[in-house]
């Protein structure tokens, strides 16, 4: 005996933890007593309060709670150290589902029950137990079970968090809470990422917001497209409030099936291209234009603006007209490499006087035979610098002519040469 107290007597102070649940406070174990502990054989540490505990203990009573059985008169007793423990946790009021212990006895016979789990994709279930459902309707089995997890679902629960999500707004820098619960339920759904949602401030803006049908912005297409209420929010909250430039669903995917393509410059002569971007065919299209553009390469509508239009004498000796050579057509000269200047062309006047004209066949005063007179003899001869034929090219050789001009006109006036 006095080798074992020798033994227990330099046993140090000791602090051991409260007993109340719920309490980081500590209790000092005094060596002394620790050795008194000892000598009874126990090894493990005494269950103690520590000393705030312990005053507040002092401090309360047992107090009697109603059976959470309404139909029931009896009651509990909700004791000083459950009630200090309750405390601990922050818990003032008493446990509303306890049974008096009757009603505890009597539902330990009673059937549970097997409810699914609140998760609405899980297919699990927990148990409801006896003696729950007799606190929610004293046995009588008309109580709707409560809304709970399966234990799974409760697992996971616990290590999830409340996540701000960014708004589906693209502009908009506000976030929404992806809640546990909604986690919980998407995961079920086999879904990992968070579903698209706006920030309280979009979705406020969204309220009320109907779709909209809004005009194609192809010019010349007649359908919609329909600008939905969150583009309208984003237009509302980061834009002018007005409807995008969109095309319309046909329009898009014919669109995307063009190609933009380069086309030929219209001045004659001129290799140079254009492009022809694929909203202005798809435009073209649209407005039924089945023809490609004639338009000037960038070279050609760059040099047309220094060109003006030139007034050109007309080709034909004895007229005082001019004609006008276009910008467009003098380029298309330079185009083709000429450096001579205008082509040679009658003025207008002469083109409708020539134009009027038929070929005529006269006959030859001298023979009788037919002698082609073409128009544009007929036009010089109006413009004074020929004189009308009388006589055939045989009857002119055989000098049968009372007068002879042939030396201002061609053996036969057959091809005429308007223009260029
Ligand atoms: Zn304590
Ligand atoms: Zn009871
Ligand atoms: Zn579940
Ligand atoms: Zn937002
Ligand atoms: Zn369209
Ligand atoms: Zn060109
Ligand atoms: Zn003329
Ligand atoms: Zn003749």
């Amino acid at each position: 005996m006095t080798l074992k107290a020798s033994l227990f007597s330099g046993l140090k102070d000791k602090k051991v933890p409260c007993k109340v649940r719920g309490c980081n406070g500590t209790w000092l174990w005094e060596g002394m007593d620790q050795m008194r502990w000892m000598r009874d054989g126990k090894t493990d540490a005494p269950l103690r309060m520590c000393p705030s505990c312990y005053a507040k203990y002092n401090d309360l009573e047992d107090v009697e709670i109603p059976c959470a059985n309404d139909s029931c008169e009896s009651s509990w007793v909700w004791t000083r150290a459950a009630r200090l423990s309750a405390l601990q946790r922050g818990r003032t009021e008493p446990p509303r589902d306890r049974l008096c212990s009757a009603c505890r006895e009597q539902a330990r016979g009673g059937p549970s029950m097997e409810v699914p789990c609140r998760v609405r994709s899980c297919g699990g279930t927990w148990t409801w137990s006896a003696e729950e459902r007799m606190a929610a309707d004293g046995g009588t089995g008309d109580a709707p079970p409560p809304s709970r997890m399966c234990e799974d679902c409760y697992q996971k629960f616990k290590d999830l968090k409340d996540v701000g999500q960014p708004c589906r707004i693209e502009q908009c820098e506000g976030t929404w809470k992806w809640t546990r619960g909604a986690q919980l339920e998407a995961g079920a759904k086999g879904f990992t990422d968070p579903p698209k949602r706006m920030c309280d401030d979009c979705a406020e803006v969204l309220r009320g917001l109907e779709d909209k049908e809004t005009p194609c912005r192809v010019k010349g297409c007649d359908k919609a497209f329909l600008w939905t209420r969150p583009m309208q929010v984003e237009a509302m909250r980061f834009g002018d409030g007005q409807p995008p430039t969109r095309m319309c669903s046909e329009c898009f995917s014919a669109f995307n099936k063009l190609s933009d393509k380069k086309l030929r410059c219209r001045v004659p002569g001129c290799s140079g291209t254009m492009s022809w971007p694929r909203i202005a065919q798809l435009e073209a299209a649209r407005r039924g234009q089945k023809d490609l553009p004639r338009r000037l390469c960038r070279e050609c509508s760059e040099e047309i603006d220094a060109l003006e239009e030139k007034h050109v004498p007309c080709k034909h000796q004895g007229c005082e007209e001019t004609w006008a050579w276009a910008p467009e057509a003098q380029l298309s000269s330079r185009r083709k490499g000429r450096k001579e200047g205008p082509p040679r062309r009658m003025c207008e006047k002469c083109k409708t006087f020539v134009d009027s004209l038929d070929t005529l066949e006269i006959p030859c005063q001298g023979c009788g035979t037919s002698i082609t007179w073409t128009r544009e003899h007929q036009l010089n001869v109006r413009l004074g610098v020929w004189v009308k034929p009388t006589l055939c090219a045989e009857c002119r050789r055989s000098g049968h002519g009372i007068e002879d001009t042939a030396s201002a006109e061609p053996e036969t006036a057959a091809s005429p040469q308007i223009g260029d």
